[in-house]
């Protein structure tokens, strides 16, 4: 049944998905078969892992094709650039450790990224060691100092995607702080 669904004449609610999809995870000779049948677990590329961000954003494609495209190569990222100030920011909160600015694509009301300054091999938070104890603790508590901040402390969540599986997408270690709104859970 499902998969006479095919790419071709799909229903609205599908279209959206089927253009990442095709995209981003379906190779060539399977871009007629349907959607429910690339979803089933036993299908290897598990589009359904691969394709991340898929929400009501505008940027869902842009989203996709850089989260796929991201790996953990331990080269410099876009925050290095944040950080010395060569790229523009909305820097609202920084310490001599840590550094927190406004995320470019907020999924909240206030979405705010918290980075150390110093990565120190910290490209996700699955890289650390006993040596980054201290700073692992010294962002959690410039993740409360931020909230206050910007009046979200009685209700907000610190969110750490870790790599591809996760839909990590830029590799210095950064915390989501996000508020304003009612979180929903599960999260996706
Ligand atoms: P993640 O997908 O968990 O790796 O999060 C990376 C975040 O960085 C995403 O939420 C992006 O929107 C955000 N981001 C990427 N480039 C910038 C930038 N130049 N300024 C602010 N946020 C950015």
């Amino acid at each position: 049944m499902a998969a006479t669904l095919t790419t071709a004449f799909p229903p609205p609610i599908f279209f959206r998905f089927s253009r990442v999809l095709r995209a981003y995870a379906i190779p060539k000779p399977f871009s007629k078969l349907s959607i429910d049948v690339l979803r089933a677990p036993s299908y290897s590329l598990r589009p359904e892992r691969r394709v991340c961000h898929i929400t009501a954003s505008v940027n869902e494609e842009a989203s996709a094709k850089a989260a796929a495209a991201s790996v953990d190569n331990g080269g410099p990222t876009i925050f290095d650039k944040i950080i010395a100030r060569e790229i523009p920011s909305t820097i609202i909160y920084e310490d001599d450790k840590v550094l927190a600015f406004r995320d470019i694509n907020p999924q909240a009301p206030v979405h705010v990224l918290l980075i150390p300054k110093f990565r120190d091999g910290l490209t996700q938070l699955g890289k650390a060691e006993s040596r980054h104890a201290e700073i692992l603790g010294h962002l959690l508590y410039a993740a409360k100092v931020v909230a206050e901040k910007e009046g979200i402390v009685d209700g907000f969540r610190v969110v750490i995607n870790n790599g591809p599986e996760a839909c990590q997408s830029v590799y210095h270690l950064h915390l989501h702080i996000l508020g304003g709104r009612q979180m929903k859970w599960p999260p996706g």
